[in-house]
């Protein structure tokens, strides 16, 4: 882009700061006509959601009247906010946080959510809000909207994760595994188009366990070998039934390379937070192989550019078939192989892993 009509270097005699900033604005201005527009919504059933909470620039909007009612309107605390909204906030920035202290790239930095100014919490009844997802606890979406007609929302654009507002034990829920899960989507769209179930939920379940506690029962979540033939890495990855289950691999994943985790950090503030009814929001300390997940979105990152590149699509504007074609697999594979590559793990099970060829058929 131009950098020679930038206002920051009229203001500015000195070159070396006028060269930094004219270059940032010209990143900038490349982000925003990258950026996919700020599309605006008039879903009657987000308008029906009256109630707002703020916590850190989160904004939960809420009904306790309406089929998107809440379920519980628990108050243990007495503050006039029902505990699993406040919780939903808490939990969220606090995972935010961590999430970007530990080097991943919030979501409102990425080019794809450029003009969305935050992330949002709705929660809504599915079965209402979309049939389809009627049985789901939550979703994450990765337009960039706003409400023109809803008071409460101030027209501002956003993205955001939806909470199933009537289905019972979605509380419990919100202070365990499904905002971290919710979350994570959010980050893994902003980092990349590729929109592969075994991706996305499978390195979602992986990413619960930011602030979850380590699972000493269930020693099978660490320990499943990676796929070690094609056969293997179609029926338990690429093609798994259920995409959820891929967690065993990216878990796996995870064993393998923490040993070159980068220190976890958690900021001090954070470890005295507690949900409303005391329990606190950062079950332990540990959250293996971030490093290596961090590293394997951050290739994700620049593949998918080059893609756009190569077959001429709009920058962070594929279609849903191109998002979730099966064409994409040995590329999102090879990203993993290259990450995991780069840690140096040279143990037989991991060289078997790499010697294999994605784009195979089998
Ligand atoms: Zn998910």
């Amino acid at each position: 882009m131009p950098a020679k009509k930038s206002p920051w270097k009229q203001l500015i005699a000195g070159g070396a700061i006028a060269c930094v900033l004219s270059s940032t604005s010209a990143v900038l201005a490349q982000d925003l006509q990258e950026a996919p527009a700020c599309r605006a919504s008039k879903n009657p059933h987000r308008l029906k959601l009256e109630q707002k909470f703020e916590f850190n620039g989160i904004r939960v909007f809420y009904t306790q009247s309406g089929p998107h009612a809440l379920y519980t309107d628990v108050d243990l605390n007495r503050n006039g906010v029902p505990d699993i909204v406040e919780d939903a906030a808490l939990h969220l920035d606090t995972v935010r946080q961590i999430f970007n202290r530990n080097g991943f790239r919030d979501p409102l930095r990425s080019t794809r959510f450029r003009r969305a100014e935050s992330i949002d919490i709705d929660f809504l009844d599915f079965g209402t809000y979309s049939e389809e997802n009627a049985k789901k606890r939550g979703l994450s979406f990765s337009g960039v909207v706003r409400y023109p007609g809803s008071r409460n929302r101030d027209d501002r654009c956003s993205i955001s994760i939806g909470i199933n507002s009537t289905m019972r034990g979605n509380h419990e829920r919100v202070k365990d595994y499904l905002i971290p899960h919710e979350l994570f989507h959010l980050y893994q769209y902003g980092y990349t188009m590729f929109r592969a179930s075994w991706f996305l939920e499978g390195m979602a379940k992986w990413a619960e366990w930011v602030t979850l506690a380590e699972n000493e029962r269930n020693r099978e979540m660490w320990s499943t070998s990676l796929p070690s033939s094609q056969k293997e890495l179609n029926e338990r990855v690429f093609f798994n039934p259920n995409p959820y289950n891929v967690r065993h691999f990216w878990n796996r994943l995870a064993e393998l390379a923490k040993g070159q985790d980068a220190p976890m950090i958690i900021p001090a503030e954070l470890r005295s937070r507690r949900f409303a009814d005391g329990t606190p929001v950062i079950r332990d300390e540990v959250w293996r192989g971030h490093s290596l997940m961090l590293k394997i979105l951050q290739e994700l990152d620049e593949d998918d550019d080059k893609v756009t590149r190569e077959k001429n699509r709009q920058p962070n504007q594929w279609t849903n078939e191109d998002q979730r074609s099966v064409a994409n697999n040995p590329i999102l594979m090879r990203a993993v192989q290259r990450a995991v590559g780069s840690f140096r793990i040279s143990t037989p099970e991991v060289v078997r892993f790499l010697a294999l060829d994605p784009a195979s058929p089998g």
